[in-house]
């Protein structure tokens, strides 16, 4: 079975609002339980999370062995003040800020670093994104920073100018990546940059009555487009379903992912097999670096991970 290489255990899937509600004056176990549940059932025994600034994921990972869960948290999200993400995290507004949030993050136990470099799309018209990105600089810089503490960086974005710029700089996973195109993902296959396009958060919308679904096919169908190109470019790729967004439940998010890419890829042991590989690579390089060191691990043989040292 796959592992689920991007969840909110914070979210609920139906109504974000509430979800967070529950957790506001002092985090719900129970709430946490139910979800992990749903993965145990299923066997899913992976879950790498986006973060919360509640302190649920922090919790989380705290319960997750008593599921079997190998459970991998950013504890909570960074994002620049003024720009997309303070749903998910914390914000800054420098860079001595921001340093500043991944030693609270690293002293919290983070595995890794979760940074927010772009918009939300609106899912009522196909291209908009909720704000700018960050400038490529400072995307360097943020990297660079996290990188310099021992700790992956995992990046929600969307667009081409940020996902390019991330991939160049040596993130090491790009979420979502929507609205780019063949030339990004040979640039993500060129420097193996992990691509994991919770394509679920689309298709589920698809029929809902929430945006209309044009926008939202014309959505989904650049998404697919992308899937196609990472396979053919054989570009590193994991499932990852945004588990807890909207429509999109904990275990059966991850179910409903691999059915994307099994109607978009066909269904072949080939396509397994390169799903599996990215995961693996994931799991490799979103641990914290002492846990890391012994292993053979990608940094000393990852081209631009040399020049970020
Ligand atoms: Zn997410």
């Amino acid at each position: 079975m796959f592992g689920e290489c991007h969840a909110h255990v914070i979210m609920d899937g139906l109504n974000y609002r509430h979800a967070i509600q529950l957790h506001k004056i002092s985090v719900q176990d129970s709430v946490i339980r139910e979800h992990f549940r749903a993965y145990e059932k299923r066997g899913i025994t992976f879950v790498r999370d986006g973060g919360d600034a509640l302190g649920v994921s922090k919790r989380a990972k705290e319960l997750a062995p008593e599921y079997g869960i190998d459970y991998r948290s950013p504890i909570f999200a960074i994002h620049k003040n003024g720009y997309y993400g303070k749903i998910v995290g914390i914000g800054f507004s420098n860079l001595k800020e921001y340093r500043g949030l991944v030693d609270i993050a690293k002293s919290q136990g983070a595995d890794f670093i979760k940074i927010m470099i772009s918009g939300i799309m609106n899912f009522g018209r196909a291209g908009e994104l909720s704000c700018e990105s960050l400038p490529p600089e400072e995307i360097k810089e943020m990297i660079h920073i996290a990188h310099e503490e021992g700790l992956a960086v995992m990046a929600h974005t969307n667009g081409k100018k940020a996902a390019e710029a991330a991939s160049h700089y040596g993130i090491d996973s790009l979420e979502h990546c929507n609205f780019v195109d063949r030339e990004t993902m040979e640039i993500l296959a060129e420097n193996q940059t992990l691509y994991v396009p919770t394509a679920a958060t689309i298709a589920n919308l698809l029929g809902c009555g929430r945006f209309p679904d044009e926008e939202v096919q014309k959505i989904f169908d650049i998404a697919s487009q992308n899937i196609q190109h990472a396979w053919e470019l054989k570009v590193p790729t994991a499932l990852g379903s945004d588990a807890g967004a909207y429509l999109v439940p904990h275990g059966r998010g991850l179910e409903d992912e691999y059915k994307i890419f099994k109607n978009i890829l066909g269904n072949s042991p080939q396509v397994d097999t390169w799903l599996m590989k990215g995961e693996t690579l994931l799991k490799e390089r979103f641990q914290r670096k002492n846990e890391r060191d012994g292993m053979d691990n990608h940094r000393n043989n990852h081209p631009l991970t040399q020049v970020v040292k």
